[in-house]
């Protein structure tokens, strides 16, 4: 214990631990776990928020009874938890403000997760979709020091919470664990979650968009470290 801010709060090992264990111990007899604002099943695990009741910030995180007590933790899913800011703070931007680092493969679906999840007052910061934004998909290196540098100014907004955005939805593939220690690090706090579509599945998806895909997502394999902590 001890934590000095909501950051090492989150990366934690009671957190990590606590939310594995609510997420387990949380899954009905039918083996579903189901959401405890909209009452359906979250069907990916990466889709379940452990949500505090009593919002954390920085003067009660400290306090186990608050960030570490199962009876202020509702298991929702990503859109539910928006909804829930929204009803209880008419939309406006609160203290708390949540950021997630979304990675995984090249084609395991990082962009439609954010589209389907992202709510009305969130900034998404997304490199493919500034690449569709700023160039022509099958032709990266003409753009990619313009989209490098966009990219940063938005991390730096992030960083330094700039904007009246809520919550912000940052998307890299980040096969390296070192580096989603880094950027977390960087913006100072946040969540990871991992979409862990398999490789098949991945691959699978390139072949069908075809141009440099199939190389990017073996690439990224080639790669990819699992989380220490956050998966078995
Ligand atoms: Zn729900």
């Amino acid at each position: 214990m001890g934590y000095t801010d909501l950051f090492s709060f989150y990366r934690s090992s009671e957190w990590e631990g606590l939310r594995k264990t609510i997420t387990m111990e949380r899954v009905n007899d039918q083996g579903d776990l189901i959401c405890e604002y909209c009452q359906k099943p979250i069907v990916k695990m990466y889709d379940a928020i452990c949500h505090h009741v009593v919002e954390l910030d920085e003067s009660n995180v400290h306090d186990a009874m608050i960030s570490l007590n199962p009876d202020n933790i509702q298991v929702v899913h990503h859109r539910c938890h928006n909804r829930i800011h929204d009803r209880w703070q008419g939309g406006r931007p609160s203290g708390t403000r949540h950021i997630y680092v979304v990675w995984g493969s090249p084609c395991a679906g990082k962009s439609a997760y954010v589209q389907a999840n992202a709510g009305r007052y969130d900034l998404v910061v997304d490199i493919d979709r500034l690449y569709s934004a700023m160039g022509v998909d099958d032709n990266r290196g003409a753009v990619k020091s313009n989209v490098l540098s966009v990219y940063r100014s938005l991390i730096d907004m992030v960083k330094t919470r700039n904007g009246r955005w809520r919550t912000a939805w940052i998307v890299r593939t980040l096969p390296y664990e070192i580096d989603r220690e880094r950027i977390l690090k960087e913006i100072g706090g946040g969540e990871l979650i991992h979409i862990d579509t398999s490789m098949d599945e991945c691959l699978r998806i390139a072949k069908e968009r075809g141009g440099e895909w199939e190389s990017w997502v073996q690439e990224y394999w080639s790669r990819y470290q699992p989380s220490p902590t956050l998966e078995d």
